[in-house]
């Protein structure tokens, strides 16, 4: 196995079940045999929280059925394993959506639960957390759990990477919406002070933002970005026109993954060459990319409909996929802050960045919104995301700026999304997910001999079978 950065190797044991008893039978099979296991979903996460070196994995990619769908509750029940982009082509006729998708669609909708991921949305509707309405877990003695949203479990469940039990099938709750069509409206903004006041003004009046950010830009221009709103809008179509629509839009998605996913990685080796002289090539693409959205904008050209797919999906695959933007030696972080020092916020991190040898090749921004689970990622404030692809003579000097990003992060209340971490160590970790205890108290009692982890968990030390002494706060 490989991490989708590729930067981390792995040999596991693989179990692929297509019913309950084959999990129970592979489960069985661990712990006789002295094993760990692992559930996998999609194995779309970044880093290492869906690998088990030495030990065993549960792909539930195969349990992967719609088991029910009630059109009046808009409410769905699926199997662990079936992929968001499925989800989709069975209700977005029906004028639903699934909030709170990521925009890799391939993502499982157990690991969308583990992970608590977030969509462009996110600050209006949270984070997957919010669209659960119940769920069922296999525990490590083979016993099913029933778990709402009022079960003590279900905060530790959800944002819990896995390390509980096996979910078996979830029910999500879907949004309405007028048609299967968003306004996307691409507004630049010069400097930090007219990101977040446009920020501001776009969270009331839009439904999904995401912010392209222009880490190369210093001085009175830091913060530099543009953002791309969207809203939903009403269309005329038919039923039968609506599902043509979207029958050429999936088939358009699915096109473009399999020709990017293609085109990339036989570019691969010249993206990877261009990025030797990352600093002047990532600098010229930033400012030629913003003048054209400057541009676009002053000229009453920066603002057009297109299907939600479009708009929600195909980024993850127009882009170059993990392993390629971050190269052998890079990674990814994604890091949230208040609301209240986002302005702070956002300078000292981008600062960070330009002062590492290999500043990030892409930087997103997001709002968000707060929840409840145990190892939450959300808060009531915005993300940067960053990817690195640091050469390997600067390898040590980029770690360092990511440690820093961290540190920053950690000193100002802000968190790290374990879905896309693959450096956090056990004292940050500790530092900013003080809750991770009482996931860990859950632990002992429903899975005292550790049965359930992951690479992720020993790094990070919630393994109870490390028997760790963990710090006092
Ligand atoms: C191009 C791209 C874009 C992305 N965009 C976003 C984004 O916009 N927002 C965001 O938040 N994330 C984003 N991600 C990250 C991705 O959506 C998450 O990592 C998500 O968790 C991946 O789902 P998966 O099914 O691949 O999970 P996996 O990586 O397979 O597993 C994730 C976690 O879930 C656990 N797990 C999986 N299935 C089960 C199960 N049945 N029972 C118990 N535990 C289980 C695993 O042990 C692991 O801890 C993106 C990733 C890519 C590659």
């Amino acid at each position: 196995m490989t991490s989708l950065v590729g930067s981390i190797r792995t040999r596991s044991l693989v179990a692929r079940p297509t019913t309950i008893e084959q999990c129970r039978e592979a489960l069985d099979y661990c712990r006789q045999n002295g094993m760990s296991i692992c559930a996998r979903g999609a194995g779309r996460g970044y880093g290492d929280l869906a690998l088990n070196d030495g030990n065993a994995l549960l792909d539930m990619s195969a349990m992967n059925r719609i088991l029910e769908f009630d059109e009046e509750t808009a409410q769905i029940t699926v199997e662990a394993g079936i992929r968001l982009i499925d989800i989709y082509q069975a209700v977005h006729h029906h004028l639903l959506v699934l909030p709170a998708s990521p925009t890799e669609s391939h993502s499982s909708v157990a690991g969308a639960i583990c992970a608590n991921v977030n969509g462009k949305d996110a600050w209006h509707h949270g984070s997957f957390a919010r669209q659960v309405v119940r769920l069922r877990l296999l525990l490590a003695n083979g016993e099913i759990l029933d778990i709402d949203r009022s079960h003590e479990l279900f905060n530790a469940v959800v944002g819990g990477i896995g390390l509980l039990g096996v979910i078996l099938d979830a029910t999500l709750q879907l949004h309405p919406i007028p048609s299967p069509y968003v306004e996307i409206n691409r507004i630049p903004t010069a400097d930090v002070d007219a990101l977040l006041e446009t920020m501001a003004r776009v969270e009331k009046s839009h439904d999904a933002a995401v912010v392209w950010v222009d880490a190369y830009a210093d001085g009175s221009r830091i913060g530099r970005s543009v953002i791309h709103a969207a809203q939903w809008i009403e269309r005329p179509e038919t039923e039968s026109e609506r599902r043509q629509i979207l029958e050429a839009g999936y088939e358009r998605l699915d096109r473009h993954r399999q020709f990017g996913l293609a085109l990339h990685e036989k570019f691969g080796p010249i993206l990877s060459l261009m990025l030797q002289v990352q600093r002047p090539m990532m600098n010229y693409f930033n400012r030629l990319y913003y003048a054209m959205c400057r541009l676009a904008y002053r000229t009453g050209r920066s603002s057009n409909s297109e299907l939600f797919l479009r708009f929600g999906f195909e980024a993850s695959f127009t882009v170059p996929p993990a392993h390629l933007v971050c190269g052998p030696h890079g990674y990814t972080v994604q890091l949230t802050f208040p609301r209240s020092s986002a302005r702070e916020a956002i300078i000292e991190l981008l600062g960070i960045c330009q002062s590492s040898p290999c500043p990030p090749v892409t930087t997103i921004l997001r709002a968000h919104k707060p929840d409840d689970s145990l190892i939450s990622f959300s808060e009531d404030g915005y993300s940067l995301n960053f990817e690195f692809h640091p050469k390997e003579r600067h390898e040590a000097a980029s770690r360092a700026a990511v440690d820093r990003l961290i540190d920053a992060t950690v000193r100002r209340g802000g968190k790290i999304h374990l879905a896309k971490d693959q450096v956090l160590t056990p004292e940050q970790f500790y530092r900013v997910f003080p809750r991770y205890r009482e996931l860990l108290e859950f632990k002992r009692r429903l899975d005292p001999d550790g049965l359930f982890t992951s690479d992720l968990a020993r790094r990070v030390g919630i393994d109870p079978a490390l028997n760790k002494p963990q710090p006092e706060q």
